[in-house]
């Protein structure tokens, strides 16, 4: 049973009309959460390629929650059947776009989950990051490992669709301090589930490379139980 066909994993971009007719809603980052993102883009990392596992593993434990409520509630699988994960790279966009079917994020979810709710571990990560740059491989031990996104992408959304809200919401961020969330303009193209794009910065075009993105999945995919499918549409 294929998760997602190709054409779900490449979104139909946002035109400009629809970026300027977007009824958003703007929220502010929380303040620590603001200091990570911009310690993140302005610095220079090592490694840089770990934004793929914190995807990866975002991604793995939100199919798990949707499988989960589906033993006790089977309806919630009748949105999206296929279970998995797909990387697709656009070279010609420069686009990374990571789609699952897991459980996806209400409005609401998106708001406190991206941002405006503090997580605990992030002070501890921010003093831990001021003392040793290496200390980036780690942040996903401190519940924050979605802003490594901005170790590649100066631009980021997030669309989503859960079983508890009727619309596809998206969130946009270009990591200041501000974001934006706006009911998808495209309509519910997920059914269930979350895509989110990276646009990326010139110094990490490699990550569009076929073969550097397969490498790095099979590093990072292990131990996760979900099929996951990759591929660029260059050549
Ligand atoms: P953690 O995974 O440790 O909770 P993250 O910073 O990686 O921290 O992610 C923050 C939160 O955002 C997650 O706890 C989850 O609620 C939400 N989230 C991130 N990615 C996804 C996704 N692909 N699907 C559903 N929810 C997600
Ligand atoms: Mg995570």
């Amino acid at each position: 049973q294929t998760p997602l066909t190709a054409s779900e994993g490449l979104p139909k971009e946002l035109s400009p009309e629809q970026i300027e007719n977007l009824e958003t809603e703007k929220y502010t980052f929380q303040t620590e959460v603001s200091r990570l993102m911009h310690l993140i883009i302005n610095s220079l990392y090592k490694t840089r390629e770990i934004f793929l596992r914190e995807l990866i593993s975002n991604a793995s434990d939100a199919l798990d929650k949707i499988r989960f409520i589906s033993l006790t509630d089977p309806e919630a699988l009748k949105t999206k059947a296929g279970l998995g994960i797909t990387i697709a790279a656009d070279p010609e966009r420069k686009t990374l776009v990571i789609t699952d079917t897991g459980i996806g994020m209400t409005r609401q979810q998106l708001k406190e989950n991206l941002g405006t709710i503090a997580k605990s571990g992030t002070s501890e990560f921010l003093a831990k990051m001021e003392q040793n740059n290496d200390a980036i491989t780690q942040i996903g031990q401190f519940g924050v490992g979605f802003y490594s996104v901005f170790l590649v992408a100066d631009k980021v959304t997030v669309a989503s669709k859960s079983n508890d809200d009727p619309d596809q919401y998206i969130w946009m961020s270009t990591a200041v301090d501000d974001f934006t969330i706006a009911k998808d303009p495209r309509g519910n193209t997920l059914d269930r589930g979350t895509q989110i794009t990276l646009y990326l910065k010139p110094d990490a075009y490699r990550f569009l490379q076929e073969k550097n993105l397969k490498e790095l999945v099979h590093k990072y995919s292990q131990f996760i139980t979900f099929p996951i499918m990759v591929w660029s549409s260059e050549e």
